[in-house]
């Protein structure tokens, strides 16, 4: 197995043998010749990579052969001669460029081939969003009177799902979270899109030839797990007509063809923020396409999704012909409702538990029961909406796994407690959404728009705009600035009791996942983590026991704890660098520097929304 350690003459001469030398061996002889050719092959990739990433299209063009015969192939064919070349040379650079793994192999004397792998991005001057390219290039070195050129150059991009090159991250503090001490001066090796080992630099040594990155000074945690979202809405009224209605503004079928049409902002917006998987727990019948849309898109989260929401409340929130409430009338059409998310592939069951008064909430929990035996039948975790300790006990002996929003009516007690524990359910408190609401009805009281809390500028224009509008808004009728102050202090009540909980119940040894509820007004896909993650701590959880919740026992609750969550061997390559301690305090998560998903590395700032940056002439040459 030594020779994994040579550069791959055997596999990449074995390539070239198809398209030049087919009597050539296998294996190059060594001699001091080749090895002299393939040091000035490199020199010259070295200076042709550097002047891409300078934009210096002088000595890019200077790497190149002046013939008539230079050679450039694409995915379209080839094209031929340096004039046409050096015509559109520097036309456009990539604004993010990386060039990995550098191969190179000498096929005969004055003649090396070489490859590497390519990640760049072109910014879209009409949307301002950044145009990633993946894929392998080729170069064909030869020897001439004027020195060693390039004269045969190629580019493929790799299909969507195509691994990156392995990667090594080394020198930060490794935070895994397992809840196991941080270890300093960590090696985390990533291959494959996932982790193949992580832990001290004596336990995982770097393979020659793979690329280091050294994040010394910096820590490495899990990607987080926001296990509470909706792509199905908006972050703003206009995705809640119930809350405040501006149908009259944003015809609601519009807005969810929009949604439908672009979850990628959100997509985005997550990554940015840190957060590499998501659960949606509720949503129409295209949330259920997102799971497979994303899985393979390292520029995505990974996505679970429930789908319809099974309601005993025939809710009207829906479109003409699709619906986000399925109607728990009775239990046959419990059952019907599970079988109908169950044979559309949706991830979980999730159960709206709204008692009104109209019906007994026994007869509720009857039909959730239904709801629970049928889901466990199909393989089916049930995830529940019960925000009153009532509800919240009914539903966990209905089976819920995951308890989706805090108890905020009174205490838990010892029979929630018990209750949790034996179900084995996650408790998800989603302690900011109330505010979320709360900041915008304040806003269209007072006519001054919300602040919006995004450090890294994730957020994407439309949705920014359309927060900046609440002011323009007026408040539901009948909020008055009297009924605003009581609202606002019944939240504040309510939010002093789901603190309590919460530490009671992760106290009582209950798992606890972190979950924003993003989606609801005010409460945006993405940088609304930060203030959930705060909220937790301040509650009471340790930052180490915040860490754990956002990342490995929120992968749980989305049904991915096998491969998601933590910086283990085999598990997928999701990882976050942070300028800062995570176990001294959750806004370390703020902190964020780059975000890792499927083992490609990429700067925050590489993900930030257009919006968020400086005009974008300042970015074009
Ligand atoms: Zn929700």
């Amino acid at each position: 197995m030594s020779r994994i350690n040579r550069p791959g003459p055997a596999l990449v001469a074995g390539l070239l043998v198809l398209a030049a030398h087919p009597a050539r061996p296998a294996e190059p002889p060594a001699d001091l010749g080749a090895q002299a050719d393939v040091a000035a092959a490199r020199g010259v990739f070295e200076r042709n990579l550097a002047a891409i990433t300078k934009r210096d299209r002088e000595a890019y063009l200077a790497t190149y052969l002046e013939a008539p015969t230079l050679a450039r192939s694409g995915p379209e064919g080839p094209s031929l001669g340096y004039e046409g070349f050096a015509a559109q040379a520097g036309e456009g650079w990539p604004e993010v460029f990386e060039a990995q793994d550098l191969r190179l192999v000498p096929v005969e004397p004055g003649v090396v081939y070489g490859t590497y792998r390519y990640r760049v991005a072109y910014r879209d001057p009409e949307t301002g969003r950044l145009d990633e390219h993946a894929g392998l290039s080729e170069r064909m070195f030869v020897e001439t009177p004027e020195g060693w050129l390039i004269a045969v150059t190629s580019a493929f991009d790799a299909p969507t799902g195509t691994p990156p090159p392995p990667r090594a991250l080394v020198g930060a503090t490794l935070v895994d979270g397992t809840g196991a001490p941080p270890v300093p001066d960590a090696a985390v090796l990533l291959r494959g899109g996932e982790i193949e080992c992580a832990g001290t630099r004596a336990e995982c040594p770097v393979p020659e030839g793979v690329g280091v990155v050294d994040l010394a000074g910096k820590w490495l945690t899990p990607g987080l797990v926001d296990a509470h979202v909706h792509f199905a809405q908006t972050g703003w009224a206009d995705g809640r007509p119930d809350a405040l209605d501006v149908r009259d503004r944003y015809p609601y079928p519009e807005t969810v063809a929009r949604l439908e049409a672009d979850p990628e902002r959100f997509f985005r917006a997550f990554l940015c923020s840190g957060v590499t998987a998501v659960f949606d727990v509720g949503g129409y019948p295209w949330t259920w396409d997102l799971p497979a849309r994303a899985e393979a898109d390292t520029r995505a989260p990974h996505v679970a999704a429930a789908g319809p929401l099974l309601s005993t409340l025939d809710y009207w929130v829906n479109l003409p012909a699709e619906r986000q409430f399925h109607h728990l009338a009775d239990e046959a059409s419990a059952r019907e409702g599970v079988d109908y998310v169950a044979a559309r592939g949706a991830d979980a069951v999730k159960v709206w538990l709204i008692v009104t008064g109209e019906r007994p909430l026994d007869e509720l929990e009857r039909i959730v029961g239904v709801v629970g035996a049928r889901a466990d039948e199909r393989g089916l975790p049930l995830v529940v909406h019960a925000t009153d300790l009532p509800e919240a006990k009914a539903a966990l002996r209905a089976g819920a796994e995951v308890l989706v929003q805090s108890v905020w009516d009174r205490p838990v007690d010892d029979e929630f407690l018990e209750l949790a524990r034996a179900a084995g359910a996650t408790y998800v408190p989603t302690l900011t959404v109330p505010f979320g609401y709360q900041r915008m009805f304040a806003a269209a009281a007072s006519g001054d728009p919300p602040s919006v809390d995004d450090p890294h500028g994730c957020v994407d224009a439309d949705t920014l705009a359309k927060v900046a509008e609440s002011a323009e808004l007026s408040p539901p009728a009948g909020l008055t600035a009297e009924r605003l102050a009581e609202r606002a202090a019944r939240i504040a009540e309510e939010d002093r009791t789901a603190a309590a909980n919460l530490r009671r119940v992760h106290a009582a040894g209950v798992p606890v996942a972190m979950g924003t509820d993003a989606g609801n007004p005010l409460t945006l896909h993405g940088p609304s983590v930060y203030a959930e993650l705060e909220a937790m701590e301040a509650a009471g959880l340790s930052p180490m026991e915040v860490l754990v919740a956002a990342t490995r026992d929120g992968a749980r609750a989305m049904g991915r704890g096998d491969d998601l969550g933590t910086v283990e061997a085999g598990k997928a390559a999701d990882l976050l660098v942070l300028a800062a301690d995570p176990t001294a305090g959750a806004s370390a998560f703020r902190a964020l520097e780059a975000v890792v998903r499927g083992g490609v590395l990429r700067p925050v700032g590489e993900l930030a929304s257009p919006a968020g940056r400086e005009p974008a002439a300042a970015d074009r040459d």
